[in-house]
């Protein structure tokens, strides 16, 4: 068995090869090739800790596994990240273990991976200035994967807490791009793409803020009765998503459709606008939405990236098991 530790992570996998990694494995759940099994998430009544696992099979690449982990808190005051994962891989074909990755990163490479996916398939390609919602820890890797996709000339950014927008500035100034701090209405004046990824539990970003023609790629709502938009986009845009049945019941879209805004059925997995099947972005008024939920495959796809470069680098931990 293969063990590659969190601290190899970061020399390992570039958020290139996680974008090629989240790029193929949503086309192959959109061929029906990669399926994710029903996630579990329990508030375990030690610790204040959410802990669960995703997990799923991918028939095309053979992987199999599941990321463990959840969110622990009191973890700051030790040192420590709150929110901890852990990748187990298993061989598809006798059920060995097979790899254990440590998943902290690679759940940040991945995610921002999905949302640069979404920006390349569905924003407008003349997109200049690319919009922030949030100022957290995935935002710098959210901003990162995003400005490769576009020859974006600048970043507006908001957040709820304004004490951490330096991060966002930080940020922008690493990809020697200028950023400004805007009120919500500037941001969706400006911005020819949105990102959203806060915590929030009600709507930030409002239908009158956003011009036509944006793209957002909503990234924080992975759990019942989080949100970030305003249900009346979701309305007027083209909805895409990762997996329909986590958009609907965890993500971003739970609310317009449990508003009666949008059906099920009028959102459209991002594999299929990746294998060409539906059409992605069609005019350039036209707004577009993609909620990204997180799904258990991206973190194996990218967990299987990172143990095949481990080996290639020589710093997989083999162990007898
Ligand atoms: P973080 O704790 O570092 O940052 C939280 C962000 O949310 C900050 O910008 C903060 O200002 C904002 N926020 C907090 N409370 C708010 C409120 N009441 N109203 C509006 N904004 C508020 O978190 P992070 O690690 O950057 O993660 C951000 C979000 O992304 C979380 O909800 C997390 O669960 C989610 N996430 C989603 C995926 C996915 O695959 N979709 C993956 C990882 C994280």
């Amino acid at each position: 068995m293969i063990i590659v530790p969190e601290k190899e992570i970061a020399g390992l996998i570039s958020a290139e090869d996680s974008f090629d990694a989240v790029e193929s494995v949503f086309a192959a759940m959109a061929r029906g090739d990669a399926y994710n099994f029903p996630v579990i998430r329990e508030a375990i009544g030690h610790a204040d800790a959410l802990y669960g696992f995703k997990s799923g099979f991918d028939r095309a690449g053979l992987v199999l596994g599941l990321k463990s982990g959840g969110y622990w808190p009191g973890n700051a005051d030790k040192g420590l990240t709150n929110h901890q994962s852990t990748v187990v891989l298993f061989d598809a074909d006798t059920g060995q273990a097979h790899a254990l990755v440590g998943g902290n990163l690679l759940t940040a490479l991945r995610t921002a991976a999905a949302s640069a996916v979404s920006i390349k398939h569905l924003a407008r390609k003349d997109a200049k200035v690319l919009g922030m919602v949030g100022a957290g820890h995935q935002s710098a890797f959210q901003m990162r994967a995003a400005v490769k996709q576009r020859d974006f000339e600048k970043v507006v950014g908001w957040n709820y807490h304004p004490e951490m927008l330096p991060r966002l500035a930080e940020t922008a100034e690493e990809l020697g791009l200028p950023f400004e701090a805007v009120s919500l209405e500037e941001l969706g004046a400006q911005a020819d793409v949105i990102v959203t990824i806060t915590s929030s539990f009600e709507a930030q970003v409002m239908d009158a803020h956003i011009k036509p023609g944006t793209h957002l790629a909503c990234m924080g709502t992975d759990t019942k009765g989080k949100q970030e938009v305003d249900p009346a986009i979701l309305a007027r845009a083209r909805v895409f998503t990762d997996e329909v049945a986590q958009s609907v019941s965890i993500g971003e879209a739970q609310h317009a459709v449990a508003a009666g805004l949008v059906a099920e059925g009028d959102i459209g997995q991002i594999g299929a606008v990746i294998e060409g099947t539906v059409p992605g972005r069609q005019s350039a008024e036209e707004i577009t939405l993609f909620d990204g939920t997180g799904v258990g495959l991206q973190d194996l796809a990218v967990a299987a990236k990172a143990v095949e470069l481990a080996r290639e680098k020589g710093v997989a931990v083999e162990v007898d098991f």
